[in-house]
């Protein structure tokens, strides 16, 4: 459930009508709803509240201080993959005891920043990756907590680009090979075992992936501690999926999902972290763009709008689907069956292909909904084009939480060298 409703015929965020965020803010503009996020959150939270989990926002999905300053009021951790989104999280009021640090390829200089500020845990990915964090961490005199990711072998039978659960994907260590590390763990200086963590995949629509590599988990997590190993944490990672087809079955509900995990992992006397990013942000943001230019091709009508691929970059990069909407309903229209395209100098810069929709022109205003997640944070300025704007919705109040930048600012982040300067 959103928040982005018709009424009067005009799509409104909350109870801000779109047509006054368009005309105050302009287009391309990300929206957010307040109300969604939280609600998201709590559904996700309430799904297993008898085991008092600790959600950590995967905060790749959405890094605007605003989206994480609202999840960090409701109780939420982060996940972060990075120096940068760990300062994000550190600095939108998250506490570092409820941070974790995932990714393959940790620097020495982001695991210093990160026992520095004393975060709860570091994922490790790989055997080297545990060497240079027991040698920072012996360094500052400190003992840095650590679960290994493993990889369980599962198929999260989701889009191959964002599948990582699989032996032959780059995340994790193979689960048979788990006694040898924690072992190595036990005998490196400055680092403690304190967990295991899993994350097979992103939108993933199908409960059994995840409850196969789970009791995989319990397995180890039992066979580790009667190694004398004393796991406290099991981080179950993230990748529940969300609708983005209003037509489709819809993915397994976070209660369904909080049904599963208690069943596999509810009687191990562990504390469970998840790392849900999607499922929290996906459906608590849209794209609002303006038609440019309504064309007829040979035998093919286009819909040119003012958003581009890369304001959002997940149709050309995961062949993601977004439904359309128009901001003005009008249920007397004419219907089209158009591409929707950007601007951009790509073929790989379309939205949607033979996609039915009331007829509209240039000026008129359109959604792309579900784009809360991985959508402003991938954002860039190809074709010089100024990165997008974020707007956020909290009942009839709205505000912008990153503006448009100018292409004065873009531009000069570039430098002459020294030789094309003439004095
Ligand atoms: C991307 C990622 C997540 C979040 O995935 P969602 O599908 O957005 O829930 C969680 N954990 C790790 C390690 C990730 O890489």
């Amino acid at each position: 459930m959103d928040h982005f409703t018709y009424k009067n015929d005009i799509l409104h965020a909350e109870d801000v009508a779109l047509t006054t965020i368009a005309q105050a803010v302009g287009t391309p503009v990300y929206v957010y709803s307040h109300a969604t996020l939280t609600r998201h959150y709590r559904v996700f939270r309430d799904a297993f509240k008898a085991l008092n989990p600790l959600i950590c926002f995967a905060v790749k999905a959405n890094s605007n201080q605003a989206v994480l300053a609202t999840l960090a009021r409701e109780g939420a951790g982060a996940d972060v993959v990075s120096k940068g989104e760990l300062m994000r999280a550190l600095r939108a009021g998250i506490p570092a005891e409820k941070i974790v640090f995932s990714g393959v390829g940790k620097t020495a200089d982001e695991m210093e920043y990160a026992l520095k500020a004393g975060i709860k845990q570091f994922n490790v990915e790989s055997e080297p990756e545990l060497e240079v964090l027991s040698a920072v961490a012996t360094r500052m005199e400190q003992t840095a907590p650590v679960s290994i990711r493993v990889n369980p072998d599962v198929d999260a039978k989701t889009h191959a680009k964002i599948s990582t659960g699989k032996a032959e994907n780059k995340f994790g260590i193979s689960w048979t090979r788990v006694d040898e590390i924690y072992a190595k763990i036990a005998a490196l200086p400055g680092l403690v075992a304190t967990g295991v963590d899993v994350h097979i995949g992103s939108q993933l629509t199908d409960l059994a992936p995840f409850r196969e590599a789970f009791i995989r988990v319990v397995d180890l997590v039992k066979h580790l501690r009667a190694n004398g190993h004393d796991i406290r944490h099991i981080d179950l990672g993230g990748g529940l999926g969300i609708p983005y087809v209003a037509e489709e079955k819809a993915p397994p509900l976070p209660a369904e999902y909080g049904q599963m995990v208690i069943d596999v992992l509810g009687d191990l006397d562990c504390e469970l972290i998840f790392e849900p990013g999607r499922l929290i942000a996906g459906n608590a943001g849209v794209l609002l763009t303006e038609v440019i230019y309504r064309k007829e091709g040979e035998g093919k009508t286009f819909y040119i709008v003012d958003a581009a691929m890369n304001d959002l970059a997940r149709p050309a990069m995961y062949d993601a689907h977004h439904d359309f909407f128009p901001v003005k309903r009008d249920t007397d229209a004419e219907m089209d069956v158009a591409d929707f395209v950007g601007p951009i100098c790509e073929s790989g810069d379309t939205f949607a292909k033979g996609r039915k929709t009331p007829r509209l022109q240039g000026g008129d205003l359109m959604i792309m909904k579900s784009c809360g997640a991985y959508g402003a944070v991938m954002s860039s300025t190809y074709n010089t084009r100024p990165l997008v704007a974020e707007v956020m919705v909290k009942g009839d109040q709205y505000a912008v939480i990153r503006p448009r930048q100018s292409l004065e600012e873009l531009i000069s982040l570039d430098c002459l060298p020294h030789w094309e300067i003439v004095s």
